[in-house]
Formats: C-alpha cells, structure tokens, sequence
C-alpha cells in the first residue's frame, strides 16, 4: 500500500528504466545522469493553528532533471508524502513529458498534510508559505520550475502560488507563467481542469482501437458496453469516469478511500459524485452495493480497471487476482515493477502512467504558452464585424449554390473556442504517442507498453543530453 514503509516508488521507477536500457544502447554515464534527481528540495516551516497552536510542515519540491527548462511537475498534498515518492513522480513527469514531446524536465514538490484536516484559511496560509520557501531557493519561475495541480490540491491553491510569486516578483513580465492549472479567471485555461481525465480517456479509446490487440486480448473493439472498475473518484478518475462512460462504457465499480460502490447496470457518475460530496462517502448510496473493503472491487471481473487514485496499488499481494483484461494507470505508479510481470504474464495489457496520465501535463504546456505569449484564446465572434462575415458567407452561398449548414457557419462565424483548441490539442497529442508507443512496442518485440514508453522517451532525453554537452 501507499504507506509502506518498505516501498520506494523512486527505486521502482529507476528499475524500470534500467529494464528499458537493456533494449538500448546508452553510454552508462548518460544512464546514470538522466536516472538521478538532479535537485532535491527538503524543508520545515512552522504554521501558527487556528486554536493558537504550532505545527511543523515538511515541504519538498524536487526537479528530477535539467535537459529541458523549466522543469515542469504538480504539488501534492497528502499525509503520506515522503522524499522518495516526491523523486519517484518527479523522475515519471521528465520521462511522461519527453513520451508525449512537451519539452519540459520533470519535477514533483509535496506537502506532508492531510488537506481534509485544514481550513481553507490554513490551506490559503500553508500555500503561499510553500510557496514563498520556494521563491528563496529559486525553485519556481516561468523559465526554472513550474508547478501545477495534483492529489490533494487543485485551482484554487494555484491561484495562491501565482499570487504569492507576483507578491515577490512585481516587475517579472511572465509572471502567470509560474504555475499552470489556474482558474481561468486568473490565466488560466478553459478545459485544465478536465485535461487528465479527457487524456486518459483519449488513451484508453486508442488502445481498444487497435483490432489485433483487441483479439489477443478476447474483447471487441471500441469502448461501447466496456465493462470499467475505476479507482478513486478525485479530478482523474471523475472526468476519466465521466468522458468514458459519454462514449459508451459502463462504469460498473467505482473504489475510494472510505468504502466502494458496485453495480452491474452501470453507475450514474454526476450523481454519484454529488453523493460523495454531500454525505463525504458512498456509504448509503441509493443504487447498487456499497463495498467496505473497496481494495477488494480491484479484483472483481471487468474488461479496463482504471486505478485513478495513488501508486503502490496493485502490488505482488493482489496482482495474481486480477481479472480485468486492460489496466489503464490514471494515476502515477498505481502497479508495481513486481505486479506488472505477473499481470504481463497472466496476458494483461497495462497502459503505463507515463502515457496515459500525460493529458494533464500537455494541457499545462498549452497553458504556459498561453500566459508568456500573452495570446487570448477567446473566440474570433468578438473581434470581427459579424454581420460583415454573414453578408460574405451569403455571397459565397449565392455564387457557389451551395448552402452552409449551421454546424459550419457557426464555425465559421464564431470560430474554435478556447476549449476547443485545447482539446484537439490534447486529442492529436495522446492519439500520436499512442500509436508511436505501440509501434515501439511491436518493433522490439516486447510485451510491457512501459517498456516501450520508457525506451522512447530515454531516446529523446539521451538525444536532448547529447546535444547539449558538459558544462564546463
Ligand atoms: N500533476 C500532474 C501530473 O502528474 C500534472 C503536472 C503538470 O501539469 O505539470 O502529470
């Protein structure tokens, strides 16, 4: 489990890529440098309680590697953060953005807090402390190191950090830079929020694509009627949840922390989210069986299971007791070195973290493009004479004899929205390193789409390297 004492997901990440080299043939020395976290960031500070008591918070932010600046990683806030989770999800964002050629190195920064036991008011104070300790070290800036959301944390606490980060840089231009995954109020941009999700999605839809893959595995192609269990119903596994079941998948098991949630006929995802918030939990949930045990749901039979929530999941202790045919790692890390041959040896396909959840880490990009350039998004409607456009549309019709329908004239006249753009963005994003991962895949003859992940993005990093040089 997450908390085991005995587990590093660093080490598990580290050996995962040595399994990948083996398919390559990278000098030692470069293996070495790219494997290391090449900036550690350990920290206390002290927060004054609402009741007049003190706590000492431990803080980290760690930049696993320096080829391509800024380096680029969420925050996370949960009691379980330690130095050797914070380089594991460091080390997994340099190889996630080089697997989908966004050029940023990899960092990771986290806060060993439960955030459901803060006020928001300590929430506000512990982010921009967090936030102005990075700020001394230089461990945040548009052009250094750039944080975004992740477990625990979300728009609003971005919001703070940028606020935080202008508090101190008033006269640096790209401020709103220093941080993605803002609310759209504060620079942010329209689709963030549901980016991971519609990228794990977007995934999942291109692997059951492929109708050979399909066969091996005994299932159809496509997602319609698909049975999925999902892990965790935060940001990821909500939207992963919601845009699945839009194209035709039924969610029939949902895991959290506090207990779980089965039906067969299929599980209504927007109100069962409602419940949660409303009554904390599942537990009372009108429709289908609650799960106390919800670790248990994992092994239930299903075509995708989506662990959506933390890593150390699936594990050597549940592995041989999986029955789903597809797992889909929303989360990062969620099956172990160790699980993932057994599961590779049952003929279970795992789609890795690197590529699957990297539809959040795009979207940021697309987002800290946005803030340094200055560009609004915003729809063509508010820049040009509409009823200009319209006469003109008409003449065209007239002269061609041909009629627009009114899908085309409002895209025309209106032209792409934000959201828009960022969607096809991310849609020819996780469609492309998709079908390079399983390309890569069949090219080395290999079973595990980890593997293949890791090979191509150490390629692209060892290149990066390479052309770099030593300095001095
Ligand atoms: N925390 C997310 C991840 O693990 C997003 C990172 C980002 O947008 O920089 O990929």
């Amino acid at each position: 489990m997450v908390n085991d004492p005995d587990y590093s997901l660093f080490e598990d990440v580290c050996s995962f890529v040595d399994d990948a080299a083996k398919h390559m043939e990278l000098h030692p020395g470069l293996l070495e440098q790219i494997k290391q976290c090449n900036s550690i960031y350990k920290f206390h500070f002290p927060i004054r309680k609402d009741d007049g008591s003190y706590e000492v918070v431990k803080g980290y932010r760690v930049q696993h590697s320096h080829h391509k600046l800024p380096v680029k990683g969420g925050i996370r806030y949960s009691s379980f953060v330690n130095e050797q989770e914070v380089m594991g999800l460091a080390a997994l964002m340099t190889y996630k953005c080089a697997m989908v050629n966004i050029p940023f190195g990899g960092a990771k920064g986290g806060v060993n807090i439960d955030p459901l036991k803060y006020s928001v008011g300590q929430l506000e104070k512990i982010t921009r402390r967090y936030t102005s300790e990075l700020i001394k070290k230089k461990f945040i800036g548009p052009a250094i190191d750039v944080p975004a959301p992740d477990y625990g944390t979300g728009a609003r606490e971005m919001a703070w950090i940028v606020d935080t980060y202008e508090a101190f840089n008033p006269d640096a231009i790209n401020a709103k830079g220093c941080v993605t995954g803002k609310p759209v109020s504060q620079h942010g941009i329209d689709g963030r929020t549901e980016a991971t999700g519609m990228g794990v999605y977007l995934g999942i839809r291109e692997a059951v694509s492929v109708q050979e893959d399909m066969k091996e595995l005994g299932l159809t192609t496509g997602l319609l009627n698909k049975n999925i269990i999902i892990q965790g119903l935060g940001n990821v596994g909500y939207y992963s949840a919601l845009f699945l079941k839009e194209a035709g998948a039924k969610i029939i098991g949902i895991a959290e922390w506090n207990g779980g949630i089965y039906d067969e006929e299929g599980i209504d995802i927007e109100k069962i989210k409602s419940y949660q918030v409303e009554n904390k939990g599942f537990k009372g949930y009108p429709h289908g069986t609650f799960v106390e045990n919800s670790i248990e749901l994992l092994e239930r039979p299903c075509d995708i299971l989506v662990p959506a929530a933390l890593e150390n999941q699936i594990t050597l202790s549940n592995a041989d007791r999986i029955k789903a045919k597809i797992i889909g790692e929303a989360a990062n890390g969620p099956v172990t070195k160790e699980a993932e041959k057994i599961l590779l040896d049952k003929g279970i396909m795992v789609i890795p973290d690197m590529y699957l959840n990297a539809g959040g880490v795009t979207v940021s990009y697309f987002e800290w493009l946005k803030n340094l350039s200055r560009v609004s998004f915003g729809k063509l409607e508010k820049r040009y004479d509409m009823q200009k456009f319209k006469t003109l549309l008409e003449s065209i019709e007239n002269a061609t004899g041909d009629k627009f329908s009114n899908e085309q004239v409002d895209l025309i006249v209106k032209g792409a929205s934000e959201r828009d753009l960022v969607n096809s963005g991310l849609e020819e994003t996780m469609v492309t390193a998709y079908h390079e991962l399983n390309a890569k895949r069949k090219e080395k003859n290999i079973k595990s789409l980890r593997t293949a992940g890791f090979i191509l993005a150490l390629d692209r990093i060892a290149i990066s390297y390479t052309d770099m040089g030593i300095f001095p």
